[in-house]
């Protein structure tokens, strides 16, 4: 069982739900975060806790700490955020990756990689299976990201091969739930934020793209029992909802469950936006006994609840 726990990105959306995870069960944490993406409001609840430990800090630079597990979660994850800085995606992906990597293999530390469905690209085998090599334009704009995280992944491997590292791989699928930034630009996010403000509801394309959104207890739940199995199981491992989605669709379920009466308005495809992706989770069932549990619509509920919660309080007359 974990001791004390090193979650770089921590002070993101999936970050903070993992500090909070670990911290509720008493387990030290320690959150390394440049706040480029994330906000210190996400664990803000957890500073002055003498088992949270804050520090801002790039995660492709030195950092030295004793603990007994590291999540590397630091890098952007929005692709409207990573397209606006793609070098410094990659380089957050690649030597953040390689960082980490030697830091804990100067403690035997075990370490988890939260890699990504992007790794795919836009995929021509459907559902994604962790057999599949993907179908990754190497050159365009979503590259940074995509081939980040692929060599990043070829770090973890290389690190398990030559010294023997017990090293974990998540290929995380599109992840949504409270916390998540409202101009963050991801689709979840942008639709209810649109809706709530009654603001047209900007479908890129014809809506037809799907997508396969998982809430993000699951998705926490899943990454915790990866990092506790045993050292020779390194993966990767896909972890998300096979319940598919067109973009239209969900489009229409925000609507209907935030009462808006926005408009649905088309914008251009960006490129080499993946038209299909729906993880085949098979291997999470059989060597984490997980599946997630929480339907779509419970999902959104509860986001929208969280994002009406955070509009600022309408002003007195
Ligand atoms: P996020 O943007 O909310 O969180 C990323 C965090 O990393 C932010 O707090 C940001 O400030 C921090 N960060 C970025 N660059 C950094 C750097 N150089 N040094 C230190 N900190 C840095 O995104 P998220 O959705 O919470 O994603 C977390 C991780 O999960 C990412 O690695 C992402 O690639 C992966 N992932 C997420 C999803 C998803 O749907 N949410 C899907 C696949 C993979
Ligand atoms: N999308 C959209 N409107 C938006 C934001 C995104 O139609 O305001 C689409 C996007 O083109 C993609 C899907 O929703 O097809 C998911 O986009 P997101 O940025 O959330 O994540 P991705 O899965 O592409 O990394």
């Amino acid at each position: 069982m974990a001791k004390r726990v090193l979650v770089t990105g921590g002070a993101g959306f999936l970050g903070s739900h993992l500090c909070d995870h670990l911290l509720r069960r008493g387990i030290e944490t320690i959150c390394l975060d440049d706040l480029s993406t994330g906000s210190l409001d996400n664990v803000r609840h957890w500073l002055g806790d003498p088992r949270f430990t804050f520090v801002r800090g790039d995660v492709a630079e030195a950092f030295d700490a004793e603990v007994d597990r590291i999540y590397n979660l630091a890098c952007p994850a929005s692709p409207a955020q990573y397209r606006a800085a793609p070098i410094r995606t990659l380089r957050t992906s690649v030597l953040g990756a390689l960082n980490m990597l030697t830091l804990a293999r100067r403690g035997r530390t075990r370490i988890l990689q939260a890699s990504t469905s992007e790794v795919y690209g836009d995929p021509v085998q459907h559902p994604q299976s962790e057999t599949y090599w993907g179908n990754v334009n190497p050159l365009g704009e979503r590259a940074c990201y995509d081939e980040g995280k692929r060599c990043a992944e070829t770090l973890f491997a290389d690190h398990r091969r030559q010294y023997a590292m017990p090293v974990k791989i998540a290929r995380i699928f599109n992840t949504y739930g409270p916390r998540m930034r409202a101009e963050d630009g991801r689709v979840v996010s942008s639709f209810i934020a649109q809706a709530l403000a009654g603001q047209d509801i900007t479908i890129f394309g014809d809506g037809s793209q799907t997508r396969s959104f998982c809430y993000v207890d699951d998705m926490i739940d899943g990454l915790v029992r990866l990092m506790e199995t045993p050292d020779d199981v390194t993966g990767p491992v896909n972890l998300g909802n096979p319940q598919e989605c067109s973009i239209g669709d969900l489009a229409r379920m925000v609507i209907a469950l935030t009462g808006s009466r926005s408009r649905l308005v088309r914008r251009p495809l960006p490129e080499d936006d993946p038209r299909r992706r729906r993880p085949d989770i098979t291997l999470a069932r059989e060597l984490l006994a997980w599946q997630p549990t929480v339907p779509l619509e419970t999902g959104l509920r509860r986001t929208i609840a969280a994002f009406e919660a955070a509009l600022p309080a309408p002003v007195a007359p």
